[in-house]
């Protein structure tokens, strides 16, 4: 028994090597990948409820593996997020995203706004407020266009310091959302206090609106509260027709979600976008 236990030690800590060994090597790649220009964007359209238009795009990052093909971000986000690569990821994604949307606007293209995603260890970077004012002078942004999603758990904690960020950014002209709500602890009581416009409703409730009474009321609900407090609401993950009447009965300004369009490239997302601003 006594061996046998070391022989499980040592799978076990082989095990573990293992693991650690397969982070630092991925960690050093994503760093490559940062300094190599192997990260691209995609682009998901969100449209207004009311008219079917396109309104926005949300930047969602990828990376382009040379042997591995295209990885997901929710491979490599969380690594970034532990090893502080998400500082010169985060910089980049904000940087090319207002890039991108600065040549669309040049095209008139039939898109008001890009939504951006922000990392708990973003938010809580001194550099931040003045990277995004910097960003936002070089690309001439004017109030509204640009769009910052904060998850919910980050906005909570450390609520004070996120609080005077946000309320920086705000003043920017920065348009703020609560990404993935409805997941998290906080009561909207506590979030009307944030400098936020617009709550997401995380597509784990959008997805079984049609079948689960619970779920369906959760949305209603988060509508109807939000609206009660002067927030807008994107509904993450639309697929559906009925998902879409359900929300657009419950009066949510903005949907997102594969019935309009995926992620695409740049190109493919221009396509979509005048495709649904001129049907
Ligand atoms: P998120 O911000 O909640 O983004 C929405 C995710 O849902 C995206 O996954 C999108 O592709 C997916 N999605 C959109 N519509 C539908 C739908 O109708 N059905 C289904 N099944 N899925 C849909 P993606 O692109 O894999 O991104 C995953 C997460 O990675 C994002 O979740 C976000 O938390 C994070 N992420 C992506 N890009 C960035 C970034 O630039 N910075 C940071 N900090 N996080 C990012
Ligand atoms: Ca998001
Ligand atoms: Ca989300
Ligand atoms: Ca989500």
């Amino acid at each position: 028994a006594k061996s046998q236990g070391r022989n499980n030690l040592q799978f076990f800590t082989a095990a573990m090597n293992a693991a650690a060994t397969e982070r630092m090597e991925m960690e050093i790649e994503l760093r490559q990948a940062i300094e190599t220009g192997q990260l691209e964007l995609h682009y998901q359209p969100q449209i207004c409820a009311h008219n079917g238009t396109a309104c926005g795009v949300e930047a969602l990052v990828r990376w382009r593996h040379p042997q591995r093909g295209l990885i997901s971000p929710l491979s490599f986000i969380p690594l970034a997020e532990e090893t502080g690569l998400i500082d010169p990821l985060g910089a980049w994604v904000l940087e090319e995203a207002c890039r991108q949307f600065a040549i669309w606007r040049a095209a008139d293209a039939p898109v008001l706004r890009i939504a951006v995603n922000l990392s708990a260890h973003q938010l809580r970077s001194p550099g931040l407020v003045a990277q995004v004012e910097a960003v936002m002078t070089r690309y001439e942004m004017i109030p509204g266009e640009l769009e910052l999603e904060v998850t919910e758990s980050v906005a909570m904690s450390d609520p004070e310091h996120s609080f005077e960020t946000l309320r920086a950014l705000r003043n920017l002209g920065v348009q703020l959302a609560i990404d993935d709500f409805g997941t998290g602890y906080s009561s909207l009581s506590y979030l009307k206090h944030l400098p936020v416009q617009i709550l997401k409703i995380d597509r784990s409730f959008v997805q079984d609106i049609e079948s689960d009474e619970n779920d369906a009321s959760i949305c209603a609900s988060i509508l109807a509260l939000a609206h009660s407090q002067g927030l807008k609401v994107v509904a993450e993950g639309v697929e559906t027709a009925a998902q879409r009447e359900f929300l657009s009965v419950h009066a949510c300004e903005y949907l997102q979600g594969y019935l309009f369009g995926k992620p695409e490239p740049p190109e493919v997302c221009l396509g979509r976008l005048r495709e649904l601003s001129s049907a």
